[in-house]
């Protein structure tokens, strides 16, 4: 599972100033050494690393917890709570358009998970909302993207779009929101196309589907098994789309976890759910507070 490692780093650092009645200062500082290298360690980003150990650390001498009762008990709290803040604090929904459809644009590298997290999304909105989404083959240049795309309509029942692979993805994505609007689906999930790394074509193509359909949401979708790479992905789509949200998809796999925890502080996007595994009903609300408990153990 993700953040095995982290957790028991973590762990380990705060067992340490356990049962101890008054903590000093020098105690404070090895916890707080030692949480910073869990974190490190975990591929958390180095400057979202650093910021948070000195606000724990200020918190914890700020409130006397070193003189107060319990201070390990305190300093747990305050860390689950910093961890908290720095995934989001709160879970933020997905933006509606205030007249249907609500238009959804995948976005991410290839390989990331758009396609399964678009069939997962469609899903979740058809079951919890009763809502009729319309899910748009966009990604033309890789063939079998289109079919499986169609694949995973047919096993949730959720009509797919398509245009093939010769026609313009812009123009396919503005067919099918027309699609959309004739046939009264309430929502348009559009799989674009990924590449295996961030290039100009891939985001001018991107930016036009944008600025064209003007998406209500466009969702990056980041693997979260892809370690630092993750933060400089996010932070490179982030510079040239209007991000609105984030998909940690993977998280079910042996992940350190930290680079993709590190994406809300960075981009400062709010992550919006979780992809955990390759079912259509593996995605997940974030939740920022659960999953700081979850990495606190
Ligand atoms: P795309 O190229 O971005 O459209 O990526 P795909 O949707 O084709 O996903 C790539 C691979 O990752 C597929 O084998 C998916 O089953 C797998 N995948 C996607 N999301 C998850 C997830 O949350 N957990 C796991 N374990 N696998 C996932």
């Amino acid at each position: 599972m993700a953040f095995e490692g982290l957790t028991e780093r973590l762990q380990n650092a705060m067992k340490k100033l356990r049962g101890k009645g008054k903590i000093s200062e020098a105690d404070l500082r090895e916890t707080m050494r030692e949480i910073r290298l869990a974190l490190l360690e975990a591929d958390v980003n180095f400057t979202v690393v650093r910021n948070f150990v000195k606000t724990v650390q200020d918190r914890a001498k700020g409130a006397d917890v070193l003189e107060g009762l319990n201070p390990s008990q305190q300093i747990i709290k305050i860390v689950d709570e910093e961890l908290t803040k720095m995934m989001g604090e709160e879970a933020v929904p997905l933006n509606k358009a205030p007249k249907i459809p609500t238009i959804i644009m995948m976005s991410g590298l290839q390989g990331a998970g758009k396609t399964t997290t678009a069939g997962k999304l469609a899903l979740k909105l058809k079951d919890e909302q009763n809502a009729r989404p319309l899910l748009v083959a966009d990604d033309v240049y890789r063939p079998a993207a289109i079919d499986q795309l169609q694949t995973v309509g047919e096993q949730i029942d959720v009509p797919v779009f398509q245009l093939g692979t010769d026609v313009d993805p812009v123009e396919i994505a503005k067919r099918g929101v027309a699609h959309a609007i004739e046939n009264h689906n309430d929502y348009v999930i559009i799989d674009t196309a990924g590449r295996l790394q961030i290039d100009e074509a891939l985001m001018g193509e991107l930016k036009n589907i944008e600025s064209e359909v003007k998406p209500n949401e466009i969702l990056l979708v980041i693997d979260s098994m892809t370690g630092q790479n993750a933060v400089a992905t996010a932070e490179g789509f982030n510079d040239a789309l209007d991000i609105t949200g984030v998909v940690l998809t993977k998280l079910d796999g042996d992940t350190r976890g930290g680079a993709a925890l590190s994406i809300r502080a960075v981009t400062d996007r709010p992550i919006k759910f979780v992809g955990q595994g390759e079912k259509m009903t593996d995605l997940d609300v974030f939740y920022p507070d659960r999953m700081a408990s979850r990495i606190l153990g």
